[in-house]
């Protein structure tokens, strides 16, 4: 059947967050493709997730280069999604994808040169049939090319049309704030930062939250719910069906421990108490205070998308709330 995307798809609960001091808005949830919209992944689910995603408001939608199984085949994926449903709507959307890990064999499918990034970016577009993405990204600092190189190669692709917006992924503040100065001077300012981010791990508070507020940068943080770890569903067991059990999952069994569940229970326990289930209170604890641009979630079914919209309806804590959960954490 031919897509229409829901009429009233931005009057429902979502926000729209600018990004730094940049002209973009994104949503407070975005939605990525690392996981579960590869070529081993059933084509109809994941089309059934972006069409439910898009209709709750979800303009986002996160990818790199070599998301899959197998490596590369999520653009492929979505190129057809595009396709199939969501060209029509190609103006209402932000598409985002990286490179920075290895991809081809050989010196120029890894990290950061310019030969590298370019030469990803030109096979994404062609993966996706996109002539532009909303954002590229470098998707991890490459500590044997020097960062102007890698950053020259963003600061081209804004300049050749092929990028509308540059970020980075994976950098330190020290990075940050380096890559920070380069691109000002380039012209290309940076328009935002996607670290890791949520309960279990808060190393961007020590130093670069800072770096990026008083650049004027956006931050978009991925694993919210650590995987799915910031949920109720690994409380008695592993099911079949989850990230930890599958063997493509980048969340093995043995990181389900004990001491993790623990925390996980009490953490669950005040989330009840809140009139949330866990992951909306993980979502909501991230986007706390309007620091964070958006919060990068990634989902196996539209049934968890629409639990985790619905965490938008409550996104503010008491200093009670907050006082516990360091204290679970501690
Ligand atoms: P999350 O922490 O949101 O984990 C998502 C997983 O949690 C889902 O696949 C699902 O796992 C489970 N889940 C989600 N919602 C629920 C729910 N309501 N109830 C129960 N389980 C739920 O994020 P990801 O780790 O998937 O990362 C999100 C995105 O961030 C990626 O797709 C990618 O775009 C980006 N990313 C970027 C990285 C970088 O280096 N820049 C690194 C990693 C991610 P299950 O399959 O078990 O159901």
């Amino acid at each position: 059947m031919v897509y229409e995307a829901n009429e009233a798809r931005y009057n429902g609960s979502m926000v729209y967050n600018r990004t730094g001091r940049s002209g973009l808005k994104l949503p407070a949830l975005s939605l990525g493709m690392w996981h579960n919209f590869g070529g081993v992944d059933p084509y109809e689910n994941g089309r059934a997730m972006v069409r439910r995603a898009f209709d709750l408001g979800i303009t986002h939608f996160d990818l790199a280069n070599m998301y899959g199984p197998p490596r590369g085949s999520s653009e492929e994926m979505f190129g057809r999604l595009l396709a199939d449903d969501l060209a029509p709507y190609r103006d209402e959307l932000i598409i985002s994808s990286k490179a920075g890990y290895g991809l081809w064999p050989g010196p120029y499918g890894d990290w950061g040169s310019k030969k590298y990034l370019i030469a990803s970016l030109d096979q994404s577009l062609k993966k996706m049939g996109l002539d532009y993405v909303d954002i590229f990204y470098s998707h991890r600092p490459d500590p044997e090319t020097p960062l102007e190189e890698t950053l020259t190669a963003l600061d081209l692709m804004v300049r050749q049309g092929k990028a509308l917006y540059v970020g980075i992924s994976n950098y330190t503040a020290e990075q940050t704030k380096e890559a920070i100065r380069i691109l000002d001077e380039l012209g290309t300012p940076l328009l935002i930062h996607q670290p890791s981010y949520s309960i279990l791990n808060r190393w961007i508070e020590d130093g670069l939250q800072d770096v990026l507020a008083e650049a004027g940068t956006g931050t978009i943080v991925f694993s919210p719910l650590a995987q799915g770890l910031l949920t109720d569903k690994y409380l008695s067991g592993i099911p079949s069906n989850s990230r930890a059990a599958k063997q493509s999952g980048n969340l093995q069994e043995k990181d389900v421990t004990d001491e993790k569940l623990n925390i996980i229970r009490k953490l669950n326990e005040l989330a009840r108490r809140r009139g949330q289930t866990l992951s909306q209170m993980s979502l909501a604890w991230v986007l706390r205070g309007n620091r964070i641009t958006s919060a990068l979630i990634g989902a196996s079914s539209v049934s968890q998308i629409d639990e985790n919209v619905a965490a938008l309806q409550n996104l503010s804590f008491s200093t009670e709330e907050l006082d516990s959960i360091d204290e679970i954490l501690a």
